[in-house]
């Protein structure tokens, strides 16, 4: 039987992973201690869990252990990398870059430290959701400090090329981040292999719990150094004070674990769920992908239905489907996704569109029903709609006022 309702939103956030919850759970009964307590068993055993899943969470990333640090998410751990970098290299310039499609956790920091007096460089992306290349490497002056660009794009699953990214980086000596946050653990990532320097994840992104993630910082060639952002107490080697989250942390290192461990497995499962969905909702006349279809996230489809508003539609179906669309809710009215207008795309598509991010507890039957729903939804809604029905008539809507 299928149980209503379907959850499709899995890049806005995954259900924990039963496993993970077990893992976690002793953390908060028996084994409770504070792992800066130093003195007595309590204080070991949870310092001991804490070691455990940075190994976990670093291996995943292809990372040395040393290298993480435990913040309270992903949004915390840009705000530490971008303004911890801002800091630190003063000296060198203050000149960072960044694209305008990443998540407003980069995008908010940016803004930030650009009226505290940095220079942002916002590059543009193309049809695709790719930033040039050229681009990129015509904007690095002598002043830039940072590369901040997302490994996957959470509206889109665009993967942006981050090999070549880091290596213009390396070339010009500039440090190289990304928010990895939709990327880890579900394609693979290696701090290495991909020439990163800083990278963000966060566990609810990968069926672990909220209010836990971890940055990546690089210990050599190049060592990359912070300012720290919160003081008090000197946990997390001095960058990032605060008494551990310990049965968070224990949930983000299962989940980094089991990601690793099953991400090939479950990709060829939900890859085909994707492209069968989408295929099936493509046969709606006037639907179109967002984005690229090559460089993306094997869960992710946002798709456009147009002459159609897709919060009319979803209006039809939110009780049985959980979704995100297009349009982002601003004080006074809707506004079109800021990242799909960054591709180009008209603001009556962007209104138009859904985002489907399937994952690893998707069935097909779940995607049977998807499918049914929603081609009956838009169906329904062009046949008492006048725009649409010009459009069947012949008029060209895109050239009249
Ligand atoms: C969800 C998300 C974030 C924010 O992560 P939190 O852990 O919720 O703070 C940042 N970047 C991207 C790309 C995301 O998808």
């Amino acid at each position: 039987m299928l149980q209503l309702p379907v959850y499709l939103d899995n890049n806005a956030t995954t259900p924990c992973d039963p496993r993970v919850l077990a893992t976690m759970l002793p953390y908060f009964t028996e084994i409770y201690g504070n792992a800066a307590s130093r003195s007595h068993p309590f204080g070991w055993a949870a310092e001991e869990a804490v070691d455990y899943a940075r190994e976990q969470v670093a291996k995943l990333i292809g990372a040395d252990s040393r290298e993480m640090i435990f913040t309270s998410g992903a949004t915390e751990a840009v705000n530490l990398a971008i303004k911890g970098v801002y800091d630190m290299y003063a000296g060198k310039g203050q000149h960072i870059i960044t694209a305008v499609t990443e998540h407003k956790a980069v995008l908010d920091t940016c803004k930030h430290l650009e009226k505290k007096g940095a220079q942002i460089t916002w590059l543009p992306v193309n049809r695709e959701g790719f930033i040039d290349l050229a681009a990129l490497e015509a904007a690095i002056t002598p002043q830039t400090i940072l590369i901040s660009i997302m490994y996957a794009n959470n509206e889109t699953g665009v993967i942006q090329p981050i090999r070549a990214i880091s290596d213009i980086a390396r070339k010009h000596g500039v440090l190289f981040m990304t928010d990895a946050t939709q990327a880890a653990g579900k394609i693979p990532v290696d701090v290495n292999k991909d020439g990163i320097d800083l990278l963000t994840l966060s566990a609810h992104k990968m069926y672990g719990p909220k209010g836990i993630g971890a940055l990546y910082v690089r210990r050599r060639s190049p060592r990359v150094r912070l300012t720290a952002q919160i003081d008090g107490g000197g946990h997390e080697r001095g960058i990032r004070s605060g008494t551990l989250n310990v049965p968070g942390i224990a949930g983000l290192g299962k989940a980094a674990e089991i990601c690793r461990e099953e991400m090939t497995a479950d990709t060829a499962r939900i890859a085909p769920m994707r492209d069968r969905l989408e295929k099936a909702l493509l046969k709606l006349e006037q639907s179109y992908v967002n984005g690229s279809t090559i460089h993306r996230l094997p869960q992710t489809t946002n798709l456009s239905f147009k002459y159609v508003e897709s919060e009319a539609l979803i209006m039809g179906f939110n009780k049985t489907i959980a979704l995100s669309t297009g349009s982002a809710c601003t004080s006074a009215s809707l506004e079109p996704s800021y990242v799909l207008k960054a591709l180009g795309i008209s603001d009556d598509l962007a209104h138009a569109s859904l985002r489907f991010g399937l994952g690893r507890f998707t069935t097909d039957e779940q995607v049977d029903y998807a499918i049914r729903t929603v081609t009956e939804a838009v169906n329904k809604l062009r046949s008492t709609s006048p725009v649409w029905e010009m459009y069947k008539d012949g008029v060209d809507l895109d050239t009249i006022a």
